[in-house]
């Protein structure tokens, strides 16, 4: 009797410390959400959650306003993590996060228009990748602007073997334009599309009238030493470098004297390039438009043709790019002056291997991803 007395006193302890203590993975804050990122793309959304381990959750899409929240269990916030973010873009308002109970994380994603939505969650470490999808809309549509340089009575360089400038930056023009016209998302004009004369301050304002994202003028180098070759590709600004400062001089149709007096800031049209220049992020992009392209057409172009010269990417006053509001760059494809690459230059493969080469670095210039961004301010409501 005395044994089974015992045996219940102890079955009874068991019981009671069975119910009353918990089981520590079962307490709350178990998971930690590190961090809460977005990344905008043309066509969609991304937003990561990362964890500390694997979470179950729900999620609910809401309407008015239309909202989609999950509940994260069995986890907690991190304190230092930042808790609300405007994304402001087509399809995504804001994202926001909160300790909704004492084991419950509530992630709200305010929407705005969208077409679909996509749930992935992915290991080591532990993340929930949601992606937002939304229409892509034709106002939405990137509007590349491609000057051909000189035309009608100004033939621009001429090679050795008479080939014309102008003849060729047109060809490449036009197949560029065919090109970058396989692309749904552009919208694509050329300042001239025939042998016609277009003074040089109509061509940007031919872009700025447009609305234009890039401007992309085209055109063949020359120099008086017939050894000279290669490849450039140029962007607005002010240069000590001489060769650099011919190169303008000649596209500009302007002395060398003129074009170094302009550099030592002497005239009056320094101030509203001055102006232009401090335009926003235009001539970072500008920058990187540049060497997206001169990339594309030294490393291309490098492959069937090995002495092909990288000159990289300068900067010189040049009139075709004054005035722009957008990205603009000047490309110089090889020297006409150069008897070989006039030879490739009067070639249609070749042609087309410049034009494929610069339509691949406004692309991938274009599909650039924007820096991700974290959560940036707490915020206590987090009712979905
Ligand atoms: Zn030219």
């Amino acid at each position: 009797m005395k044994f089974l007395t015992r045996l219940a006193g102890f079955l009874f302890l068991f019981i009671v410390l069975t119910l009353f203590v918990p089981f520590p993975s079962f307490a709350a804050g178990a998971v930690d959400v590190t961090d809460i990122r977005y990344w905008s793309y043309p066509e969609y959304t991304r937003v990561v959650i990362s964890l500390t381990d694997q979470v179950e959750f729900t999620q609910k899409r809401l309407s008015n306003p239309d909202r989609l929240y999950f509940d994260l269990r069995q986890s907690s916030i991190n304190r230092e993590i930042k808790k609300n973010i405007s994304v402001s873009n087509e399809m995504l308002k804001s994202v926001r996060a909160g300790q909704f109970d004492s084991s419950t994380v509530r992630v709200v994603l305010d929407l705005e228009k969208i077409t679909d939505y996509k749930i992935v969650t992915l290991e080591d470490p532990v993340r929930i990748i949601i992606d937002i999808y939304g229409k892509v809309t034709f106002s939405e549509k990137k509007r590349i602007v491609i000057d051909a340089g000189h035309g009608g009575h100004d033939p621009g360089a001429v090679g050795p073997n008479k080939l014309y400038e102008k003849d060729v930056v047109l060809d490449i023009a036009l197949k560029l334009r065919e090109l970058l016209q396989k692309n749904p998302n552009y919208e694509i004009f050329l300042t001239r599309d025939k042998d016609a004369f277009i003074p040089l301050e109509q061509r940007t304002a031919i872009a700025n009238s447009k609305n234009a994202d890039l401007f992309v003028s085209i055109h063949a180098n020359a120099s008086p030493n017939r050894t000279a070759k290669g490849i450039e590709t140029y962007m607005l600004n002010w240069t000590n470098d001489e060769e650099a400062m011919k190169v303008a001089a000649r596209e500009n149709a302007i002395s060398l004297k003129k074009m170094r007096q302009m550099n030592k800031k002497e005239m009056d049209i320094l101030d509203i390039i001055k102006s232009d220049l401090s335009r926003e992020n235009k001539r970072d992009e500008s920058i990187k438009l540049a060497h997206y392209i001169q990339k594309n057409l030294v490393s291309d172009l490098h492959r069937d043709n090995n002495h092909i010269v990288d000159l990289g990417v300068k900067q010189a006053l040049f009139y075709v790019l004054f005035g722009a509001k957008m990205p603009s760059v000047l490309v110089e494809v090889s020297f006409i002056s150069n008897p070989l690459e006039e030879k490739l230059l009067s070639k249609d493969d070749y042609r087309g291997e410049l034009a494929r080469s610069i339509s691949a670095g406004i692309t991938k210039y274009m599909l650039k991803a924007p820096e991700g961004q974290t959560v940036a301010r707490i915020r206590e409501d987090i009712a979905p």
